[in-house]
């Protein structure tokens, strides 16, 4: 979809509704703001219920101050509007209050930004501002004054967070981000102590998988293509909803009986993702005109030396994602469902994924079906779409009560014998 042909409005409606139905704001917290080419500020309103929030709803302030709508403008007003003017570069202001980020907010911490690249890669470096009442000029002020120093990503003291960008899809993809992060933060420390990348690592990390695939122009689209796309689609759009994917990170791709395959594509938003999205990959040449993920090359590698997987999926859930960036072994022995589908889940260190596809392949098997990779990924394979997105689902399920059993006590694993009568049982050998 083209975002940036929607009227501010319009865009306004549709990132509000995202964050409010994704838990990210609730009904009375949270403000957003779009300056367009003339200078008119459009801005959510106040004291109306978000999750209801339609187009004349939006109120535009010109830049002599007039305010045009059926509302006023949210109280917030005042620091979005020291922001635009410290700002020129600027063009939409993102305000919430996010559980995970106000977790931080109120004991005036920040997140830990390196323990995946995609965090800072971003939302830039990340800054916390001092508290001040709400709709104060000093508010206004503080906020400002960290824009000022070249920020676009700010924590409020005791209140939530503040993010600028080019346009408001961008503020919302670093605030879905960051948000994600600073949840991966939190359960990573029920593990055990954080493994942060180092500066190095995270440079590395830019490099990833650039594999130059030749274009090439398909002649026609089979039958089997197009439902293929059509299923890869719904299951794209489902990740998202779980929660298994962001906006723009999640890889998925599946297999077509002639040994091609079908992929999602690069930075496009995984809710709106259409068939034409999708990449086809055949021969080493990749469809005309689209760009691939960046792990293209890691699920190619995959398909050629397994030919029973037919769709992989790489992604950084932030349950399972817990288990990557400390040293606690995921173990899914804990209830005969996660054992049968994730087995021996196996562990590689950061960057094997990218820089050495190929002997990350080799790991998997019927009795490793998935990967952990540190500090940067979970690679799920399954012998259809729906089986290696149970695959993700599941070990996403195991993480999450995994880090809850934390509170009660020590795990009481399945036994070695329990284990042996699962395989005989389930035909796992
Ligand atoms: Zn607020």
């Amino acid at each position: 979809m083209r975002f940036e042909l929607l009227h501010p409005a319009d865009q306004l409606v549709m990132m509000m509704n995202r964050i409010y139905y994704r838990g990210m704001t609730t009904t009375s917290g949270g403000n957003l703001s779009i300056r367009d080419e003339n200078g008119d500020i459009w801005i959510t309103p106040s004291g109306i219920d978000k999750g209801m929030l339609r187009r004349d709803d939006i109120m535009q302030v010109k830049p002599d101050g007039t305010i045009i709508g059926r509302h006023k403008p949210s109280s917030e007003y005042p620091f979005h509007q020291s922001v635009f003017r410290r700002r020129p570069d600027l063009k939409a202001v993102l305000h919430a209050h996010s559980p995970a980020l106000v977790a931080f907010s109120i004991v005036r911490m920040l997140p830990e930004i390196n323990l995946i690249p995609t965090i800072q890669l971003v939302c830039g470096e990340i800054t916390i501002a001092p508290y001040a009442l709400p709709g104060s000029q000093l508010l206004g002020e503080n906020i400002a004054a960290e824009f000022d120093r070249g920020h676009s990503v700010v924590v409020l003291e005791n209140h939530g967070v503040v993010i600028g960008a080019s346009d408001i899809f961008k503020a919302f993809m670093a605030f879905e981000t960051l948000e994600s992060g600073a949840l991966l933060h939190l359960n990573a420390l029920k593990l055990g102590a954080l493994r942060p990348l180092t500066p190095v690592q995270i440079e590395n990390s830019r490099k990833k998988n650039i594999a130059n695939f030749p274009e090439f122009l398909p002649e026609s689209h089979s039958s089997e293509e197009n439902a293929l796309r059509r299923d890869l689609v719904k299951f794209i759009h489902r990740s998202y909803e779980q929660e298994l994917f962001t906006s723009t990170q999640g890889t998925y791709s599946a297999r077509l009986e002639d040994g091609s395959f079908i992929i999602t594509p690069y930075g496009l938003d995984r809710m709106y993702l259409d068939i034409e999205d999708l990449v086809l990959i055949r021969g080493g040449k990749r469809e005309q005109g689209k760009n691939p993920s960046r792990s293209a090359l890691l699920h190619s590698e995959i398909y050629r030396q397994h030919p029973e997987i037919k769709s992989v999926l790489v992604a950084h859930p932030p349950h399972m994602m817990a288990f990557a960036v400390t040293r606690t072994v995921f173990d899914p022995r804990t209830i005969p469902e996660s054992y049968i589908l994730l087995r021996e889940t196996s562990r590689v260190p950061f960057g094997a994924s990218f820089l050495e596809p190929q002997k990350t392949a080799t790991l998997l098997s019927a009795r490793t079906p998935a990967i952990i990779c540190e500090n940067d990924c979970v690679i799920v394979t399954g012998a259809s779409l729906l089986n290696a997105f149970d695959r993700l689902e599941v070990g996403e399920f195991t993480a999450k009560s995994i880090l809850a059993s934390r509170e009660l006590g020590d795990i009481v694993h399945i036994s070695p014998q329990e284990i042996q009568d699962i395989d005989v049982a389930f035909k796992l050998n």
